[in-house]
């Protein structure tokens, strides 16, 4: 397996960073996970323009322009002969010094990592899948805004583990003040009366490729659509709930602490978008 690290291929086992570098010292920097369908890569512009947007969000100066990193994503695929794959792809402040200031850095680290995808298992996306909600809550858009996809996840690592303690695989992460934000990895969707709807991103979550494709797949549905603030009673209230993510998809939502949603059954409406956006996957990428 080839990595690409600062411009080079190496083999995985000669992949290495320095213990300096302020990605490890201090989560600083930021990450994409993109997935690629039979030689396409999905959205890639999309994920681009987040990433480069991330960056900006924390004054990290990504030291190629966009095209670059794009031929720098496909040399690493095809060094790896990959046509279903995910691609993690990062940037970090690079090696520092034992400070926290950005300016001792002399160059930021980027590298990608192209492997093979692992999803939930197929059972969940036939019989929905059981969350709870955390005891942690999102961070605080004006401490660290959840729309920067930053390499501190620690945040998210907490409710993950609340998740773990209550044994399901995902956790609805609340504002500071008690709305719907998103879950750990992926974002949160429900239908009601035929209307989807979403919590908006500017509360406290990513906004997510895949949430935007969802997005864009009911109002080429026909299917009614809102962004809308949510309490956790919204949910238990609600006809479908679904996740979605790059690795995920769309997932239904069976359970939520512990209480039952659309009689324990995968929506109607959630079936319908998971099967236009298998669809959308064949169409909507670039082949390398
Ligand atoms: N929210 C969080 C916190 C995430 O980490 C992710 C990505 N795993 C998502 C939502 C979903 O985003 P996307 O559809 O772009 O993968």
């Amino acid at each position: 397996m080839k990595i690409y690290l600062n411009g080079k291929l190496v083999d995985k086992e000669k992949a290495r960073i320095s213990v300096y570098d302020h990605g490890l010292l201090y989560g600083d920097g930021v990450f994409e996970g993109i997935r690629t369908y039979d030689g396409m890569i999905f959205r890639l512009k999309e994920h681009m323009d987040r990433l480069y947007r991330s960056a900006g969000a924390i004054e990290l100066k990504i030291p190629m322009p966009k095209a670059k990193m794009v031929d720098a994503v496909i040399k690493t695929l095809k060094a790896n002969s990959l046509k279903d794959a995910y691609i993690r792809l990062a940037v970090t402040r690079g090696f520092g010094d034992l400070g926290l200031d950005p300016r001792k850095c002399s160059a930021p680290t980027v590298f990608i990592i192209t492997d093979k995808i692992k999803l939930y298992p197929k059972k969940f996306y036939q019989e929905g899948l059981e969350i709870i909600t955390a005891k942690t809550r999102r961070n605080f858009p004006q401490a660290l805004d959840p729309r920067i996809k930053s390499m501190n996840y620690l945040n998210n690592i907490l409710a993950k583990i609340d998740a773990i303690k209550a044994g399901t695989e995902e956790a609805i992460m609340l504002t500071y003040d008690g709305y719907v934000a998103e879950c750990t990895g992926d974002n949160i969707f429900i239908v009601k009366g035929g209307v989807l709807m979403t919590p908006p991103v500017e509360i406290g979550a990513l906004e997510g490729i895949t949430r935007d494709a969802v997005i864009g797949l009911a109002k080429k549905m026909g299917i009614g659509f809102s962004t809308k603030l949510m309490r956790v009673e919204d949910l238990y209230d609600a006809d479908e709930v679904f996740l979605t993510g790059t690795a995920a998809e769309i997932i239904p939502v069976v359970k939520i602490d512990k209480r039952t949603i659309n009689g324990g059954k995968p929506g109607e409406l959630t079936l319908k978008l998971m099967k236009e956006f298998k669809e959308l996957t064949k169409i909507d990428g670039v082949r390398y």
